[in-house]
């Protein structure tokens, strides 16, 4: 059986989480034992510590983040730390202090496998739908031990694979969270118009600012506006101010966009114009 936790971000968690993690061992209230009473030797646990909704995608749900079961596609964002346990010891009754608030009986002992900490993107298109919604579920309902219903195993739920643009060029180092966070960003469309805006006031055309290639000299009339936008740096997304999130986009063409995403990790504006001058020059 493979258990989800969701744990938030209250003082006293931020107290109780790390003695638990590093102790090994959970426990819950008489409130919560029905659930924690079925957690049996071998069992998976799944830590989710506190899930915070992502700026970039513009305003949070109202109430996040409790979802209902309706809207679990919204139970996204990025969470602090997946802490992925094997139970080592079933369920037992326990007084023996652990945490310095409370007793929390009602227990089961586990040793850590697997650690994420400092921001691993969390949604439906990261993770296997049925562990979103026992997460969900959890984060509903003050951290119940809730079963992750239909999947088996641990590597089920790793990441999904999402059938969007995403090509084996991005599997790799920044991985797909960061690649769609990253399109997500040069598909905000206000932003990518602000910049292209600002670019035509300043230049007077949109010109490749790798390749000066400029799509309305080459095509006419049909190339006025258009242009891409590159994210440099996607892992910045966090309290930006818009001067700042349009300085962070580049206006590239559609070639020197695919260029620049071809290496891993992807090459900065620079580095790609000295390629560039280098093989025409
Ligand atoms: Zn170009
Ligand atoms: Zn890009």
């Amino acid at each position: 059986m493979i258990w989800a936790i969701y744990v938030s971000d209250k003082p006293h968690s931020r107290i109780n989480f790390p003695i638990g993690m590093s102790n090994g061992v959970w426990g819950v209230h008489d409130t919560k034992k029905d659930s924690i009473s079925k957690v049996k030797v071998g069992d998976i646990v799944s830590f989710v510590y506190s899930i915070s909704w992502l700026k970039a995608e513009g305003k949070p749900p109202r109430g996040f983040s409790r979802v209902s079961k309706e809207n679990v596609h919204n139970f996204r964002g990025v969470v602090q730390q997946l802490i992925t346990g094997k139970v080592t010891r079933s369920y037992y009754s326990s007084e023996a202090e652990v945490w310095p608030d409370d007793k929390y009986p009602h227990r089961f002992d586990f040793e850590i496998i697997e650690r994420h900490e400092g921001g691993v993107y969390f949604g439906d298109e990261f993770f296997h739908n049925d562990f979103v919604e026992a997460v969900r579920y959890s984060a509903c309902t003050q951290g119940s031990i809730t079963p992750v219903s239909n999947i088996e195993q641990l590597t089920e739920i790793k990441v999904v694979e999402d059938n969007e643009e995403v090509s084996e060029e991005h599997s790799g180092h920044e991985g797909k969270p960061i690649w769609r966070l990253h399109k997500s960003r040069e598909r905000d469309s206000k932003l990518v118009r602000k910049k292209k805006e600002e670019a035509l006031k300043n230049a007077g055309k949109l010109e490749c600012e790798v390749c000066q290639m400029d799509f309305e000299k080459t095509y006419g009339a049909i190339g006025y506006g258009f242009a891409e936008c590159h994210h440099v740096n996607p892992l910045a997304f966090r309290n930006e101010n818009e001067e700042t999130k349009l300085k962070e986009l580049a206006i590239l063409c559609a070639n020197c966009h695919r260029m620049i995403h071809r290496q891993k990790p992807w090459m900065s504006i620079s580095e790609l114009r000295k390629v560039y001058n280098e093989q025409n020059n």
